[in-house]
């Protein structure tokens, strides 16, 4: 676009995330931490939520995070009340969602890691739709999960925008959480 920084293609939901988990196992490789850290290219997320259900049942995951579109509001004819989200102010922080309502402790511990590292967020929430988090987080006895998500304008059509600042400050904010990551934390998010 006239903005370099604004993206337009189809199919940002969810060629985005594929994109987030792609650039966070890059920037892992050769650092220096205890996890093993899977990437999913999920399918049938939209029709149910069914290939989150089926790969974090083969994976058992200790902790997730979905990685999708969210909505961004700014922009004509949708009031704050109704998407809050502003493109380039950061990747949201999805407090709950109608597949799932996030957990304290994961949320937390982002929050914090964000604050930590100067990287911008937004909180939102969606009282319709869902993320593959809404399926990861039901597997076995529970995985606590968050979506992390990029505000974007005209989701579901050809003509799709987001911010490439809110793409790369979520792969960021993941890289930078599973570095502080290891069997004691994920036992403190979990239990305390
Ligand atoms: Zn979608």
């Amino acid at each position: 676009m006239n903005n370099e920084k604004l993206l337009l293609a189809k199919a940002w939901d969810n060629r985005i995330g594929c994109a987030i988990a792609i650039d966070v196992l890059k920037q892992l490789q050769g650092e220096d931490h205890p996890n093993e850290v899977y990437g999913v290219g999920t399918v049938q997320e939209e029709v149910g939520l069914r290939g989150a259900r089926t790969s974090a049942h083969a994976i058992k995951p200790d902790i997730g995070f979905g990685v999708d579109v969210g909505i961004a509001g700014d922009m004509p004819g949708v009031s704050d009340k109704d998407a809050a989200a502003k493109l380039g102010d950061g990747p949201q922080v999805i407090l709950y969602d109608a597949s799932m309502i996030s957990h304290k402790g994961v949320r937390d511990f982002v929050v914090n890691t964000a604050e930590e590292n100067d990287i911008p967020f937004q909180y939102d929430s969606m009282a319709g739709g869902g993320t593959d988090s809404g399926a990861i987080h039901l597997t076995a006895n529970g995985v606590p999960s968050l979506s992390i998500t990029v505000p974007t304008r005209y989701i579901h059509s050809h003509a799709a925008m987001l911010h490439r600042d809110d793409y790369e400050h979520a792969v960021k904010l993941i890289v930078e959480v599973i570095k502080k990551l290891d069997a004691d934390t994920v036992e403190n998010i979990t239990f305390n």
